[in-house]
């Protein structure tokens, strides 16, 4: 009798000692851990378990994971977005953006236009388990009024026309059964179409990424949405003569020569641009800003200003080229020695304004996010998003405000601030591993040791091996 008792705990025993489970997770040692929110953290453990923090503290003995990664002498950032992409612009680059974006340590992008039957297979496949690919947030068309600049005649088919507002209230309606992250709404757009734009996102909770329209002032169309792209038409409502010229644009938007979209369009850029920036007027500019104080602006430096620092006479340009698929690759070697050799003056004179005004903006406490427009104007997937970082800083951002805006501000237009942006328990498992500190210089961004994706970890090897399996149309690491 006795020894049964005693045989069940031996066996109870066992079967503890067996029970246990393997450890898991991946932890990432004596790390600099750097995000917006908390600043610097130096000798720091960071712990991830699948696509979730799960322990972040002072690096101790103790773990218990299935992989530890000494990260001494690295810094850790969180995972960084490109807040303006648009995957399906040009189909030569479609099929290798994720993989680019990825080997740049882009783990997130928002699409900020393309017809839904492009841009939903590539989604789809982007979202797929497994898939090793950045997380993907998009917009569908760009939603544009009675005339349509992307109408696919002198420019790529990416807008949709919104006639009336009950088009709007339709077309709207459509895309949020068909599953877009937010809406984002064109420069074409008569007031009451805008209106009902506004009106019919915040209905079905919709974030709203906007142009100012030409047929509005930034101080009315501002404050309704969420973000803005390439401070666009900014300038008008900052110049002193902002009333007349907006009369003048009202009067030619009734488009009495019958002009195409994209011609009405840069017809009124070229005729009140330049004049509205020569009229620069700081009391009045200040008061627009202040209604923006809520808006995400989305400058795009790297394209507005990029004839401030092109990106063909930075010392990495080849590399970037090297990893585009090889048409593409030839094409921008060509524009690129076009751009060089005839600089546009008026280009210049933009550049500077653009410049100029984000630092205002952001000196004002105007939220400022980072977005590239790639792949338009030679602009490579991922690589232009750390140009566009350098650009901000050029602007007046220090290091760790461009890190934010490539972090916390998208997360902040999703609603996604408790999710991402940041290194903390409990945020999705998106990491950049960095060799030098960005802090010091914002083009550290570019020194990656390896980054994680949705919770996998991506060394060097593993990225180079993805970029080139996806110019072969294949999936590499799985
Ligand atoms: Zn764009």
């Amino acid at each position: 009798m006795t020894a049964f008792p005693r045989f069940v705990l031996i066996a109870a025993a066992l079967s503890v000692a067996s029970c246990q489970p393997e450890p898991t997770g991946t932890a990432i040692t004596n790390v600099t851990v750097i995000d917006a929110v908390n600043g610097v953290r130096e000798n720091q453990a960071v712990v991830f378990d699948g696509d979730e923090i799960t322990s972040v503290g002072p690096t101790s003995a103790e773990l218990s994971v299935a992989e530890t990664i000494d990260g001494t002498g690295k810094y850790l950032i969180p995972g960084l977005w490109d807040f303006h992409v648009h995957l399906t612009y040009d189909d030569r680059f479609t099929e290798s953006m994720p993989a680019l974006f990825l080997s740049y340590g882009i783990t997130s992008v928002r699409d900020t236009g393309g017809l839904m039957h492009k841009v939903l297979p590539v989604v789809e496949k982007m979202r797929a388990p497994g898939v090793a690919a950045p997380r993907v947030f998009y917009a569908g068309p760009l939603l544009d009024g009675n005339f349509v600049v992307y109408d696919g005649e002198s420019r790529p088919e990416i807008g949709v026309r919104n006639a009336t507002p009950d088009d709007a209230r339709k077309t709207i309606r459509q895309l949020h059964e068909q599953g877009v992250d937010f809406i984002k709404i064109y420069e074409m757009v008569s007031p009451a179409v805008f209106d009902a734009m506004v009106e019919t996102a915040q209905e079905l909770g919709l974030p709203i990424d906007s142009h100012v329209p030409l047929s509005l002032r930034a101080s009315t169309a501002g404050p309704s949405v969420d973000s803005i792209e390439h401070l666009r038409n900014i300038e008008m409502d900052c110049a002193s003569n902002a009333p007349e010229l907006h009369e003048t644009r009202l009067e030619l938007l009734r488009n009495p020569q019958g002009l195409s979209g994209a011609d009405l369009r840069s017809s009124l850029h070229s005729l009140q641009r330049l004049p509205a920036i020569a009229n620069y007027d700081e009391a009045r500019c200040d008061r627009t800003l202040e209604t923006l104080m809520s808006t995400i602006q989305v400058p795009t430096l790297r394209l507005s200003a990029l004839n401030l620092a092109p990106p063909y006479e930075k010392g990495d340009w080849q590399d970037a080229l090297s990893r585009l698929p090889a048409d593409a690759r030839e094409d921008w070697t060509v524009s690129a020695a076009a751009m060089a050799e005839n600089p546009n003056e008026e280009f210049t004179a933009f550049a500077e304004w653009s410049l100029f005004l984000t630092g205002r903006m952001h000196e004002r406490g105007v939220p400022i996010g980072a977005g590239t427009d790639t792949p338009i104007l030679i602009s490579v997937p991922g690589y232009s998003l750390h140009s566009e970082l350098e650009m901000l800083v050029r602007a007046g951002l220090s290091p760790l405000e461009a890190i934010r805006s490539a972090t916390v501000r998208p997360a902040e237009f999703f609603s996604l601030a408790d999710e991402m942006g940041t290194v903390d328990v409990g945020k999705r498992a998106d990491l950049v591993l960095l060799d030098a500190n960005p802090l010091e210089d914002i083009a550290n961004t570019r020194q990656i040791a390896a980054v994680v994706s949705r919770g996998k970890l991506l060394t060097q090897n593993d990225l180079s091996v993805l970029v080139s399996a996806a110019h072969s149309g294949e999936r590499g690491v799985q």
